[in-house]
């Protein structure tokens, strides 16, 4: 096992906020940095469908049994894909892990809703995570409390919101916090490092992992994702951002146009995987026409249901509904109304009124947490 020392030392080789962000050389490289021994793996999971796993199982150029076998990654537990089951899975589990990775967020007002060999989730990982050297949230719901900390709205079943207090390992929504405390940092002195997304893109999971192991210490945004994933704005690289600056709307999801009234929220949502792609750069969910849901950020599931409704009033459009925007149609480009729009969509976290309603969103979710 490569020893806390030493990790540090090929942690802090390398020059500050790089972060390995294609595949190639550099990400062989990264792996093959850890000759001195296994590097000790734990994937737990909380509260979590496994589709953060599923999705990580697609990993391309490496794939993740490319990674684990010839890159000397051992993972000493993984609840769904390791042959041990019981005792004898718990017992082969890492206590002082050189990486510890969660899937799901953590149950805090009924911890029993997440359990491992009898233990509550949030009893491992506050064990766990101060003996590991780097931490990673993989997936929304560990990141920031995902879906399990939804609000509810309709009240389904007489429940309230965020029924069994689900939380991100470092953040609550957008609010930072969550199981680990704000001023949490690993082994590398790293803080958490949340890959948003349900799920995250698995180039995400493994470029990390090969970032951090490269020497490299990855810049970080205000939400602790690694910068050049999750800086690019979808709407900024959307195929179908012609048609908005158009004036041009679909009038169904898969219809043709911009699908902003079908409720897409790419115009709010940092991710690069309108370039990246998914499936070994096969497609992604616009350029099948599907909507984005917002499932990189902060506050999914929230911040954006119901998912097929615009967000009126929003930042990006001021006070011009997409309706109102769509009436007006291709006559707008000519008037400069589609311009408009699509400045004030690209300027989105830069304009002041932008900027002005995120803290108000803000303060209005911590407000009822
Ligand atoms: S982030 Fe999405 S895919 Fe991952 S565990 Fe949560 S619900 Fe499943
Ligand atoms: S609103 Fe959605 S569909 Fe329209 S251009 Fe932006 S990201 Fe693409």
């Amino acid at each position: 096992m490569t020893t806390r020392r030493n990790f540090l030392r090929l942690v802090g080789s390398t020059a500050a906020g790089g972060v390995i962000s294609q595949y190639g050389t550099e990400i062989a490289r990264a792996f093959e940095q850890v000759a001195e021994g296994d590097m000790e793996v734990v994937w737990f999971q909380g509260q979590s469908c496994t589709g953060c796993t599923i999705s990580t199982l697609q990993a391309q150029y490496p794939t993740l049994e490319e990674a684990l076998n010839e890159f000397r990654l051992e993972v000493t537990f993984h609840p769904t894909i390791m042959p041990e089951a019981g005792e004898a899975a718990i017992e082969s589990m890492s206590m002082s892990p050189d990486i510890l990775i969660v899937e799901g967020s953590i149950p805090t007002d009924i911890p029993e809703a997440a359990t491992i060999g009898g233990r509550t989730a949030e009893d491992w990982v506050t064990d766990l995570a101060p003996q590991s050297d780097i931490i990673v949230s993989v997936g929304n719901c560990a990141a920031f409390g995902g879906w399990p900390a939804a609000e509810n709205k309709k009240r389904l079943y007489d429940l309230g919101e965020n029924v069994t207090g689900a939380k991100g390992l470092q953040f609550e929504k957008r609010k930072k916090g969550g199981v680990l405390g704000a001023d949490f940092t690993g082994g590398a002195g790293l803080p958490v490092v949340n890959l948003g997304g349900c799920p995250p893109n698995p180039d995400y999971v493994l470029l990390t992992l090969a970032t951090v192991l490269n020497g490299h210490v990855p810049e970080l945004d205000e939400y602790n994702r690694p910068l050049p994933f999750y800086e690019p704005l979808v709407h900024d690289n959307c195929m179908h951002r012609g048609y908005f600056d158009r004036g041009e709307f679909a009038d169904k999801p898969g219809g043709e146009g911009c699908l902003l009234k079908q409720g897409c929220k790419g115009p709010y949502t940092h991710c690069d995987d309108q370039t990246r792609l998914w499936n070994d750069g096969t497609s992604v969910c616009l350029n099948v026409s599907a909507p984005c849901i917002g499932c990189m950020e902060p506050g999914f599931w929230d911040r954006f249901s119901p998912f097929q409704q615009e967000m009126e009033g929003s930042p990006v459009l001021g006070n011009v509904s997409a309706t109102q925007a769509g009436a007006v149609g291709v006559a707008a480009a000519a008037a400069g109304i589609g311009a408009h729009l699509g400045r004030r969509a690209m300027g989105y976290g830069k304009f002041e009124s932008a900027e002005k309603a995120d803290a108000e969103t803000k303060a209005a979710e911590e407000d009822t947490e």
